[in-house]
């Protein structure tokens, strides 16, 4: 399980995040959504350890998190570090390689994924023979690879259209279905609604609504949701 407890990360006068605290456990996925500079990102840092909070302290599985946890995370950052000129097949193998994982292991989990995902593609393809949604499942799955326990994805829907924005949501449930435990950022409400257990909107780095996503549709509708996401 996931537990964040109190916690607060400023940056001189401005206050990224403010007294944030959950729990996630195994098998769920939690949506955390927010405008531009609402603290998304910033919670993800803390999480992996990038930063460090002023207040407030991150557990998993009831211990603080450190820096021994990071090959059960698997993290796909906003800002995407692909290498356009190595094919699908090298370019995945390096980066399980990097988590420890054998070649051998890998080889069957990219075929799983790139199926999972309809990556348009050949393995051997050069990266950048393939358009930029499909660029985006291949470092999706360079993720995945070393089976983390944790998934961390920032704003893994953006710019990707309805179709494969679905074919993302069903790879995400497929996580769950896996045990692993998911947080993913969003300014779209339509991608929590559909998949996530728990929601965290957030605001200029405050907790403006938490809860179970079934419980927070029931109490205010969608709209006033969708509302109070703008
Ligand atoms: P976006 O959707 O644009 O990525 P976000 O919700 O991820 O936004 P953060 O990047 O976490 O927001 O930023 C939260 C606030 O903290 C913003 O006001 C931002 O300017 C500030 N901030 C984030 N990182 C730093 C930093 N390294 N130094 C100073 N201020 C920072």
């Amino acid at each position: 399980m996931l537990e964040f407890k109190n916690v607060t990360k400023t940056f001189g006068d401005v206050t990224a995040v403010q007294d944030l605290s959950f729990k996630i456990e195994e098998g769920q996925i939690m949506g955390l959504i927010g405008q531009n500079g609402a603290g998304k990102t910033t919670t993800f840092r803390l999480l992996l350890k990038f930063l460090r909070a002023n207040e407030g302290q991150i557990f998993w599985n009831g211990q603080e998190i450190s820096a021994d946890d990071y090959n059960i995370i698997g993290y796909l950052p906003e800002e995407r570090g692909l290498y356009p000129k190595l094919s699908i097949r090298d370019q995945l193998i390096f980066f399980a390689e990097l988590k420890g994982k054998k070649r051998k292991d890998i080889e069957p989990k990219i075929d799983y994924w790139m199926e999972k995902f309809q990556v348009k593609g050949n393995k051997k393809d050069k990266l950048k023979k393939l358009s930029k949604g499909n660029q985006q499942k291949v470092q999706l799955i360079a993720t995945l690879l070393h089976d983390p326990k944790l998934v961390i994805l920032d704003e893994p829907f953006s710019g990707l259209d309805p179709v494969n924005a679905g074919i993302l949501q069903d790879g995400i449930l497929e996580l769950k279905k896996q045990g692993a435990c998911v947080i993913f950022s969003s300014h779209n409400m339509n991608n929590v609604e559909q998949i996530c257990d728990h929601l965290i909107m957030l605001k200029s780095g405050q907790t403006v609504l938490k809860g179970k996503v079934s419980e927070i549709r029931r109490s205010f509708g969608r709209t006033r949701i969708f509302l109070e996401s703008d």
